[in-house]
């Protein structure tokens, strides 16, 4: 059993960017489960699949082609072959995904393939229920959250650096709307572990995230 240390919290939290850097800090490895949500809403848009249709996502999310392939601390996400790192970050594919994601089938569906993930030396498991379902046996969980403001300011310079627009407020709505379906969902809902330790992002530093991670690592 590979170590696993599980980093849950909403979304715009710092999840993924943390997630990176510690996992490259350890040379592990990284899971982001979020993609493989994003993945099953993208495959089922593609194929004109309504985000409500449980069967289908379902079967849609258990036969997902997708390979991740890292390259000098980027990964590059392929759906049947096709590089879509890019397609998978927009809001309507986020909305959609969290959408798929409060469906029990698909969820069991990416279950096996994301335990997959805890290899030697270890893991960096990304997402909402990684401490909570996927990997409740994990040294260290943490749980990352951060003001809906500041999240929504965020999501919005990422979206600049890909060269994507949207008004801060239609990201703040679209944040306050995606957290409460991910917390009042009935599977899986966003909650720390009973054992999580909690860290406020709001004003932190990215490298200060990271140390006091490291930190909880060595204790
Ligand atoms: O983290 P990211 O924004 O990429 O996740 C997209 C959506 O996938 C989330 O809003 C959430 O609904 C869902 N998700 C989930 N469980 C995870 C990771 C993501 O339900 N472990």
């Amino acid at each position: 059993n590979a170590a696993v240390i599980a980093i849950d919290g909403p979304g715009g939290a710092g999840k993924g960017t943390i997630s990176r850097l510690v996992a490259q800090d350890l040379g592990w490895h990284l899971l982001d489960s979020g993609a493989l949500y994003r993945l099953t809403a993208l495959a089922a848009l593609r194929r004109d699949i309504e985000m409500t249709d449980d069967v289908a996502l379902e079967s849609v999310a258990r036969e997902l082609d997708v390979t991740f392939v890292s390259e000098d601390g980027h990964t590059r996400i392929m759906l049947e072959g096709e590089d879509v790192s890019a397609d998978i970050r927009n809001e309507h594919v986020g909305g959609c995904a969290s959408q798929v994601a409060a469906i029990t089938g698909v969820r069991d569906a990416l279950l096996a393939r994301q335990r997959e993930f805890a290899k030697t030396p270890g893991l960096v498991a990304d997402g909402r229920d990684m401490g909570t379902v996927v990997f409740p046996e994990a040294p260290l969980k943490i749980f990352l959250t951060a003001s809906a403001e500041e999240r929504a300011r965020r999501r919005h310079d990422q979206l600049r650096q890909a060269g994507q627009h949207a008004s801060l407020s239609s990201l703040l709505k679209e944040i306050e709307a995606r957290d409460a379906r991910d917390m009042q969902r009935t599977v899986a809902p966003l909650r720390p572990a009973e054992d999580a330790v909690t860290i406020d992002t709001t004003e932190l530093s990215i490298p200060d995230v990271v140390a006091r991670i490291e930190a909880l690592l060595s204790l």
